[in-house]
């Protein structure tokens, strides 16, 4: 098996030009019958890795997938493309399950995926020792870690994977990258002298933008409202928020659903099936949602709170533009969040570590240089480069010397000995005059009112940059008391100078983040983005009608790539990435239909439309017009239509030139041009006939003995 055969495989049945970085080495160590790790990034591509070494092999491929709707979206798709792809899991039935079971015995199975508890029963491995095994693939391989988050303890079994198969070459893989994972998933598969590849957790179509939380819900509508049409998720902190977040969006005509971890086990499968499904475009999740969802048309990817550490983070926006496409991603900040995130931080088994991560995420938040550095850095990557695509970078913030607003406050938590919460302190420093504030005679403190002039948005904004700078923090274990830290003493006595972000920058950001459409990140042009629309319809509608998720007909960047080149045969449409052989089968000519009709309306009218000429009549002919008609539509001469015809035949559109030319008279002509050959003037051979064929028939037939004898050089007859 070469790695020839793999590239065949990966065009012809999965419909793939190229590899993506690492891919052709991975497959390559597993042909070679070696065992490895993969550590790439959500979205990166593992699944290729093993499923294209499965098609290929002659034998059983076995995969562990930790979800039931994993295993079900991975081998829908590959059914799709004709692939030998089965699960066995809990959602067969006693007559499906021997089905699938003898479908394997027949050998009529290239990929079988299971379940790590039925791996690991001790029947079903003797089952297996009787089957053509010749791969193990343990996919979201880190549930093997303790110390990962999403640790199953069936994971941990697996353990005696390579005692029972001790040949048997196994391919972990993973999108965790820290280096305790890492070990526990060597070590316990005891994968043997196994090659590691970790690919670059770029995702360069992500773009980042983080927003304070002011007016969270109307951007987030503004938001989903000009991405109406397209799929995204939307993360939130509790589940009461999710519920809201969606009923908000369903109100303003948004087909929007939630999904958390105390719905019934039926009710979120039914959530989770209409988003894969494409039957509600947006779904409103706690971060029990997401993984094993391997929709590759998620366009974005919204965080309605702060995560509470950056692996969470960069795994959910990772589930956005997995297909490759421009992609988003934008994160709402609030005081409010990082105050309760802290207290979890400090009231979990180890406070240590997780206020350090969340101290990280406000970093990355607050940024003032380029985000993707931070996050790359963050996963040990070295950047030397902005990334352009991130907010900071397109609108550097601006900065101005905060250090009376700062000194206002902490004066007042000074004051007040270091013993009021955020609330009482704006209260204090806009001079209100709430009950609460006036009994414990708060009204009398020198700063008392020093704050009038700031709104309390704003000062929530300000105090969450001190917090942020390190100048206050807020004791848990006190009432939520803000304490001026040692920093924060300095800057009060000693006039030690604070940067704060400009607010209005800060404004101006999250109105041009919430308010880009989509066209903006697509970078398609007006009427492509209306061929976009119409190829999405048909998809859906076709997608509907088979009862599979819409993507897994094709990707959005296949119908991006459909939409840039309007091909309108079968050679120029394989050429698109995503068109396998199979689909080709299944819906090529469908969607060249509906191509072909959009140049023929663009063309009537009167727009300028892409294409040749040629092609534009070629729409036309495809609506099943005579020539004549055609001619007159186009105003052109018929004769101009018949030489378009002739060359697009010869190129392979698909013509019938018999509707045109008998095929008496056509054997005829071509006999002639085989004997004495093609001349270089139409009417020499009009001559040779005594003008007994019609100028038209004759191009024809030139165009089909050409295309016959695939001769070389082109001649124009005028
Ligand atoms: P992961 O498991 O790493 O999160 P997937 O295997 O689900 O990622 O792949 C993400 C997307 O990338 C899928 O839609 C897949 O079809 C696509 N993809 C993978 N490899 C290629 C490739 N070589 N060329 C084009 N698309 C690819
Ligand atoms: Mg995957």
């Amino acid at each position: 098996m070469t790695i020839d055969t793999a590239k065949q495989t990966l065009k012809h049945t999965l419909g793939f030009d190229s590899f993506r970085p690492m891919q052709e080495d991975i497959v390559q160590t597993i042909l070679d019958g070696k065992d490895c790790l993969v550590i790439m990034p959500t979205g990166g591509g593992k699944s290729l890795c093993y499923q294209l070494p499965a098609i290929i092999i002659n034998g059983l491929t076995v995969v562990v997938s930790p979800l039931i709707a994993l295993m079900k979206d991975q081998v829908e798709g590959l059914q799709e493309l004709d692939v030998r792809a089965v699960y066995l899991n809990s959602s067969l039935d006693e007559d499906e399950y021997q089905d699938v079971l003898n479908n394997i015995k027949e050998k009529k199975v290239d990929l079988l995926y299971i379940s790590p508890e039925k791996l690991v029963l001790p029947n079903f491995q003797y089952l297996l020792k009787q089957f053509n095994v010749k791969l193990f693939a343990i996919d979201e391989a880190h549930c093997i870690s303790q110390w990962g988050h999403d640790f199953r303890p069936e994971y941990t079994k697996l353990r005696t994977l390579k005692n029972v198969f001790p040949d048997i070459p196994i391919i972990a893989l993973t999108a965790t990258a820290d280096k305790i994972t890492r070990r526990d998933i060597l070590s316990q598969l005891r994968l043997k002298d196994p090659k590691i590849f970790i690919s670059s957790f770029d995702r360069p179509n992500l773009q980042l933008s983080v927003l304070p939380a002011k007016k969270r819900i109307d951007r987030i509508i503004q938001f989903v409202q000009k991405r109406k049409n397209e799929s995204g998720i939307i993360y939130c902190l509790s589940r009461k928020q999710t519920e809201h977040v969606s009923d908000v969006l369903v109100r303003n005509g948004i087909r929007a659903t939630y999904y958390h971890a105390g719905m019934y086990p039926n009710e979120r499968a039914s959530a989770q099936d209409d988003f894969i499904h494409g039957k509600i475009n947006v779904i409103v999740a706690t971060v029990a949602f997401g993984m094993g969802i391997d929709k590759s048309n998620v366009r974005y990817v919204i965080h309605h709170n702060l995560p509470k550490n950056l692996e969470g983070y960069y795994q959910e926006i990772g589930r956005a533009g997995r297909d490759g496409l421009p992609s988003e991603a934008l994160l709402f900040y609030s005081l409010a969040d990082v105050v309760l995130l802290k207290k979890f931080a400090v009231e979990s088994g180890q406070p240590q570590l997780q206020i350090a991560k969340l101290e990280r995420m406000q970093q990355f938040a607050d940024a003032l240089i380029c985000r993707r550095r931070i996050l790359l850095s963050y996963f040990g990557e070295e950047v030397t480069k902005d990334c352009h695509n991130c907010d900071v970078c397109e609108n550097p913030p601006e900065l101005f010397d905060g250090t009376k607003i700062a000194q206002i406050a902490l004066s007042a938590i000074a004051r007040t000995k270091q013993d009021v919460a955020i609330g009482m302190l704006i209260d204090i420093l806009r001079g209100s005059e709430k009950q609460d504030l006036l009994s414990h005679g708060f009204n009398t403190i020198k700063t008392y009112g020093a704050g009038k002039h700031i709104s309390i948005d704003d000062w929530q904004q300000y105090i969450l940059q001190m917090l942020n700078l390190g100048l206050i923090d807020v004791a848990y274990d006190k009432h939520h008391a803000l304490k001026i830290t040692t920093i924060g003493a300095r800057v009060l006595t000693t006039d030690e100078s604070v940067q704060f972000v400009n607010l209005a920058y800060i404004e101006e950001r999250a109105i041009s983040a919430s308010t880009k459409d989509t066209k903006t990140i697509s970078k398609r042009k007006d009427t492509e983005e209306v061929l976009f629309d119409r190829l999405r319809d048909l998809r859906f509608t076709l997608s509907k009608h088979a009862n599979i998720p819409a993507y897994h007909i094709f990707s959005d960047k296949t119908l991006d790539e459909m939409v840039h080149a309007m091909p309108s045969n079968e050679t120029d449409m394989k050429k698109i990435s995503g068109i396998a052989d199979k689909k080709f089968a299944r819906y090529g000519q469908q969607f060249i239909d509906e191509i072909t009709k959009f140049i023929q309306e663009q063309d009537k009218a009167g727009k300028k439309v892409q294409g040749t000429t040629q092609q534009i009549t070629y729409a036309y002919y495809r609506q099943g017009m005579p020539i004549g008609i055609i001619a007159k539509e186009r105003n052109l001469k018929p004769s101009t239509i018949y030489s378009h015809l002739a060359e697009l035949y010869e190129q392979g559109y698909k013509i019938n030139i018999h509707d045109f030319l008998d095929k008496r008279d056509l054997k005829k002509i071509c006999v002639s041009l085989k004997e004495k050959g093609v001349p270089e003037q139409l009417r020499t051979l009009h001559n040779r006939f005594d003008g007994a064929f019609e100028f038209d028939k004759l191009r024809l037939a030139v165009a089909h003995y050409r295309k016959e004898n695939m001769q070389q050089g082109v001649i124009e007859y005028k």
